[in-house]
């Protein structure tokens, strides 16, 4: 197989030792030396533009990303190769590693007290209990839904949202999100960025959430609709909101994100794709289609995601 890298956000010399040595047999390309087009299989995350413009001989798209937003928006996509999602069992640790974080630094009223640090003030917040607390998760897919399980055993009541419906035990699930949202303290957004879920945390869904609540975006910046996100930390709805995902990335540095007391942000580092545990999933793919197989975990282009 011929095997092509294109990212502008990973690099090839971070993934090709791990995967070279997993498909000896196998010859490697990092984009833009496409072999003369001679291409099977393209790796790509934030791929460069123009990847896919001469792949004709295409049998898979892997992701080297979970969120596949950017290849099923790219107009030279080739009809009928199909895509697949990267399920990487280290970035679902590492995504419920930094929401637990984020949950806990809000319940437990870090945000407060670094800020009564600063400012030498010896004060305590009442104490609250993980079982007064509930946690929407919105998006009850891989990441979601191992979360949601974390945050459940933790004490706290979770209430998940997804487009079908679902039973997970022990968490409250819907298919209603003003449902989910009306019930929560919080709120973590794992949603993939589609049409229809572009913006859907707006002025209506943040005034929803409970009073002295939070907001954790750890899914795709264009989710959250930051004038209305402002308005509610402002009015003081919302105590504090943690971002890591932003439209544009990086984030500009004129952007009023950066220095509200607010806001907690981190420069899209929630969960980073990992070799050493997503190195044997891409090349289960990569063999499946050597062997006439249909890949694992590809993306349902009528559900964008
Ligand atoms: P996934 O397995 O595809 O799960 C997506 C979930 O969202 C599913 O439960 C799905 O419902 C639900 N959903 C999608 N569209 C919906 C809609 N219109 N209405 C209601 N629910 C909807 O995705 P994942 O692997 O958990 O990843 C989620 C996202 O996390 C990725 O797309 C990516 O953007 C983001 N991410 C961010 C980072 C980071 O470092 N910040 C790292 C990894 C991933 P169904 O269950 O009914 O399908």
């Amino acid at each position: 197989m011929n095997i092509l890298f294109s990212s502008t956000k990973e690099k090839p010399e971070f993934w090709f030792p791990l995967l070279q040595k997993l498909l000896p047999g196998d010859r490697f390309f990092a984009f833009p030396d496409i072999n003369g087009g001679d291409i099977d299989v393209a790796l790509v995350a934030t791929h460069q533009p123009r990847t896919f413009a001469n792949l004709h001989k295409l049998r898979l798209i892997q992701s080297l990303w979970m969120g596949v937003e950017n290849i099923v928006g790219d107009a030279d996509l080739p009809k009928g190769v199909p895509v697949a999602r990267l399920i990487d069992p280290g970035m679902v640790a590492a995504m419920g590693e930094t929401v637990i974080a984020y949950v806990l630094d809000w319940h437990r009223h870090f945000y407060c007290y670094r800020d009564f640090q600063q400012q030498k003030t010896w004060k305590r917040r009442r104490q609250y209990l993980a079982s007064d607390r509930t946690v929407g998760i919105l998006g009850l897919g891989e990441l979601g839904s191992s979360i949601a399980a974390k945050l459940h055993a933790m004490g706290f009541h979770v209430a998940g949202w997804s487009r079908r419906p679902k039973s997970l035990d022990g968490i409250y699930c819907s298919t209603d999100l003003e449902d989910v949202v009306g019930r929560s303290d919080a709120v973590v957004c794992l949603l993939p960025l589609t049409p229809h879920t572009r913006g859907i945390l707006n002025k209506d869904k943040l005034q929803r959430i409970k009073r002295d609540g939070c907001l954790i975006n750890v899914a795709r910046g264009g989710h959250v609709v930051i004038p209305d996100l402002l308005a509610a930390l402002d009015s003081k709805h919302l105590a504090h909101a943690y971002l890591d995902v932003f439209e544009p990335e990086p984030l500009p540095a004129g952007s009023p994100l950066w220095s509200h007391p607010g806001i907690t942000l981190t420069p899209h580092i929630a969960a980073l794709s990992e070799p050493r545990t997503s190195a044997a999933k891409i090349v289960d793919n990569i063999e499946r289609v050597r062997r006439g197989q249909k890949p694992l975990n590809t993306v349902d282009f009528a559900a964008g995601y």
